[in-house]
């Protein structure tokens, strides 16, 4: 299908690099809307309902997990890339696709299982967000994974370690030669940022974790917003001044960021995907706001990811996760048999998927059933 209003440096069917199994060309959808029906069609993306953000998903029902916040990182990304002609089909796919590796328990889960796989190559949740989607789901007749296109891949890929970069070839050269990703990938990556950011606030008041008051007092960017909603709706507060102070700062962000995007596209003139490669990042926030967001993820780090009861439920998760591991790389005999590791799979690593694989949930029941006597 033509894709006529996209800017000359987007992804297209036509400049993209393609699918590592060739397939026919898709009817009444293009390459990408494939790639990202694929993608909600997938195992994993279902687990990441119960999979936890920040709050691990028994804690309460209103929280975000991993799944709302990839439609949220999706509906901020895709407005972003119409803006400015990007192509909207992949950054949702990427979006809706870059968490699907993570662990049950969020980052501590993750933290917890790369120490487990020290000496066995490591455990990084982006290169397992590619591995799902190129290896292990297993619902289709051709290939293993979802053979998606190489632009989706690259996006989901956005970090990995100069010495996975090396053994992932072609995929992981732009890490190693220092060239960017397409303007689509850097979308989506600073989209979940304006995501995670903002939804963190909400979440963290509504837990009573952290406060307004305390952010307006010491983020510019909560105090200056909160004070608009006030002047809109003089008396407004509790949960609708949360709302409506949240939902401008989202504002702001996406707003600053395709400004700020726009110019220096038009600075640096990309004609083509290959000028977007090896040209410095050209989606970004202005300073003054980079600055604003910075001050807002110290805030969340410091008294937030860092408060005691979220720091005591990490480490019972890192517990979980290290006490699984221990138990199945001691005794591989104890995995069912759909989990042994399949051929050419190392078992640690195929451990490592299994215990990747698991919802919230799902890990501590399977943490009752190996520890607990009386569970079987
Ligand atoms: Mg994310």
């Amino acid at each position: 299908m033509p894709e006529i209003t996209l800017a000359p440096y987007a992804v297209t069917a036509q400049n993209s690099q393609g699918r590592k199994h060739p397939e026919t060309e898709p009817r009444e959808r293009t390459e990408f809307q494939r790639d990202l029906h694929r993608i909600v069609h997938s195992t994993a993306f279902r687990r990441l309902e119960y999979k936890t953000q920040v709050f691990v998903n028994h804690e309460g029902d209103l929280f975000r997990t991993r799944l709302t916040h990839s439609i949220e990182v999706a509906q901020i990304g895709r407005s972003i890339a119409r803006a400015l002609n990007l192509n909207e089909d992949l950054v949702e796919a990427i979006s809706l696709a870059h968490d699907l590796g993570h662990t049950p328990f969020g980052h501590a889960g993750q933290d917890a299982l790369n120490h487990c796989m020290k000496k066995f190559g490591g455990f990084e949740h982006n290169m397992q967000s590619l591995r799902v989607v190129d290896k292990l789901e297993d619902h289709y007749g051709g290939f293993d994974g979802l053979n998606l296109m190489y632009e989706t891949r690259e996006g989901v890929l956005k970090h990995c370690s100069l010495k996975n970069a090396r053994a992932l070839g072609p995929l992981g050269e732009r890490f190693v030669k220092k060239l960017r990703p397409s303007l689509e990938a850097q979308v989506a990556n600073l989209a979940d940022e304006i995501a995670y950011n903002n939804h963190d606030v909400d979440d963290g008041i509504r837990s009573h974790l952290i406060t307004l008051d305390d952010l307006r007092a010491k983020t510019k960017i909560v105090s200056r917003h909160a004070q608009d909603a006030s002047k809109a709706y003089p008396g407004i507060k509790d949960r609708r001044l949360v709302h409506e102070t949240v939902r401008r700062m989202i504002n702001t962000l996406v707003t600053d960021l395709i400004v700020e995007s726009r110019s220096r596209i038009a600075k640096a003139r990309p004609a083509s995907l290959e000028d977007v490669h090896h040209a410095p990042p050209l989606i970004g926030f202005s300073a003054a706001i980079a600055g604003e967001q910075q001050e807002l993820k110290h805030f969340l780090m410091e008294n937030l990811y860092r408060h005691y009861r979220v720091m005591r439920m990490s480490a019972k998760a890192g517990r979980i996760i290290t006490d699984l591991f221990d138990a199945l790389i001691g005794e591989p005999r104890l995995l069912a048999p759909q989990y042994r590791p399949r051929k050419g799979t190392e078992p640690a690593r195929a451990i490592a998927d299994y215990i990747a694989g698991m919802t919230d949930r799902y890990a501590m029941l399977e943490h009752r059933r190996l520890f607990a006597i009386d569970e079987g």
